[in-house]
């Protein structure tokens, strides 16, 4: 039992990072989860809420800075709710997610020899999305402000040049800014559902410069709304400017309806050499420069010389699918959200791509379905699934048709670890495991792995 009581002072050694990207700290056996720390901070803090066996506190003061600490570099980075890890070198944070990796590979899938290669880290881990939704509100003094929520809610913290985002950002907010006060336009308020401007979505394309303005609005219309088109295309690269019409009293940024003010209704971009179509609705990869060494890993384990068969489950718009068709004879993707798959299907045609095929549906239900009636077999079986992993079904069905390779993307190595296990005792064998950065200053990492069928036969 802890005797520790709200705005006590407690100092310990911060030894270890949550999962959400907290350091931890013991007192006495007792744990506690300190915001904005470093594992090697020697700290103060102040004790806010205490459960059971471990509690929250809030950094006071650093006693001894760990070798690995840096000076945040954005001014905003303690209050703000997107980084977690601005204080900690983006070398340590490489070494922190690689350690993560292999923590819940041996800790949770009881793998003893885990063939690991070196994460792959961005050469520039600054302004690397290509995507920014900056949500609108007034400041203590009543001034119009654009910026991110606050941690675990929704106050809104003004920052116009977020460095995880593109330089053109600030331009945009400001020409926004500008526009809403000559002609005395309100942000949105949440709270009373009042208010006409709520977020702007702001993508570049970073192969072909190009890019989109999404204006989110509460209401059927923008006043002056030409205006703002002629001043937003001022800036270079300006490539589609729209209205995203939400009237809806809801924290889901987008609604279904988009005007489009200027331009085709979209802008283009390429990962690797595949063309892609993004609207203000669509899903793309935010930072693509390291999906592209991500799923680069992922076709080289799939090890393809142009006559396989190949299943991507969870296949989202298609990227890894497309990718994949290039050296294989025959993809077929499965993906549970049908817009997604609309996206795959016109993606594929774009690129003049001809031998990919795309289900809509669960992994779990559309395999099995197809293993049974159709009798479809696979050589190389690719998933890419949210966090919560691969459904046991699904997992099943792999084993069923046996494949000679599974290459699994994981965005959560603890559940990629749990799936690992079950393919492992199964017949298959851990060939190659490599993390990959797509999200520096967060706690997030991404995973790419290589399973060699060592025995099963395939159902060809
Ligand atoms: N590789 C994809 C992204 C995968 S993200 C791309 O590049 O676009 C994981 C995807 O799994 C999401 O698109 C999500 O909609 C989908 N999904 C979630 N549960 C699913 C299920 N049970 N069956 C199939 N797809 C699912």
């Amino acid at each position: 039992m802890a005797d520790w009581k709200k705005n006590d002072i407690i100092e310990t050694l911060i030894e270890d990072i949550s999962e959400t990207g907290e350091g931890i700290g013991k007192t006495d056996g007792f744990t506690w989860f300190i915001k904005d720390t470093v594992i090697g901070d020697k700290v103060e803090a102040k004790v806010m809420k205490t459960k059971k066996s471990y509690g929250f506190a809030k950094l006071e003061r650093i006693i001894t800075p760990s070798p690995a600490r840096i000076e945040p570099r954005c001014p905003v980075a303690r209050q703000c709710g997107g980084c977690q890890l601005q204080a900690m070198s983006y070398e340590e944070q490489l070494k922190y997610k690689e350690r993560k990796i292999y923590n819940n590979l041996t800790r949770i899938g009881g793998f003893k020899d885990i063939p690991m290669l070196p994460i792959m880290g961005m050469d520039e881990p600054w302004r690397y999305r290509n995507k920014a939704q900056f949500p609108w509100g007034l400041d203590k003094e009543g001034n119009i402000i654009a910026g991110f929520y606050a941690g675990r809610s929704h106050t809104i913290i003004g920052c116009d040049d977020c460095l995880l985002g593109v330089e053109e950002n600030r331009d945009v907010l400001q020409r926004i800014k500008s526009h809403m006060e000559k002609h005395g336009l309100t942000p949105y308020d949440e709270a009373s559902h009042k208010g006409l401007i709520r977020h702007t979505l702001i993508r570049k394309g970073f192969k072909t410069g190009e890019i989109m303005v999404c204006q989110v609005i509460n209401g059927k219309n923008l006043p002056h709304k030409d205006e703002l088109v002629e001043s937003l295309l001022e800036i270079p690269g300006m490539t589609s400017i729209s209205l995203n019409i939400n009237t809806e009293q809801t924290n889901v940024i987008l609604g279904n309806k988009v005007e489009n003010l200027y331009g085709p209704g979209y802008i283009t971009d390429y990962i690797g050499k595949v063309k892609y179509r993004i609207s203000p609705l669509s899903f793309y990869q935010v930072n693509p420069v390291q999906t592209e060494k991500l799923y680069g890993t992922a076709l080289e384990y799939a090890g393809l010389t142009g006559g396989e068969v190949v299943w991507d489950l969870y296949c989202g718009i298609g990227t890894i699918s497309l990718f994949l068709a290039q050296k294989a004879k025959k993809v077929y993707g499965v993906e549970i959200v049908p817009q997604a798959i609309d996206d795959a299907r016109e993606n594929a045609k774009l690129n003049g791509i001809e031998n990919v095929e795309f289900f809509v549906g669960k992994a779990e239900e559309v395999l099995p379905e197809q293993f049974e009636k159709n009798h479809v077999y696979a050589d190389v079986i690719v998933v890419d699934p949210p966090r919560k992993g691969c459904d046991e079904v699904c997992l099943e069905t792999i084993v069923k048709m046996a494949p000679e390779r599974v290459v699994y993307v994981s965005c959560d190595s603890a559940t990629l670890a749990r799936d690992m296990r079950y393919l492992a005792d199964r017949g298959y064998e851990a060939v190659k495991v490599r993390g990959c950065d797509m999200f520096g200053w967060s706690s997030h990492v991404e995973c790419v792995v290589l399973m060699q069928n060592c025995g099963l036969e395939s159902k060809k």
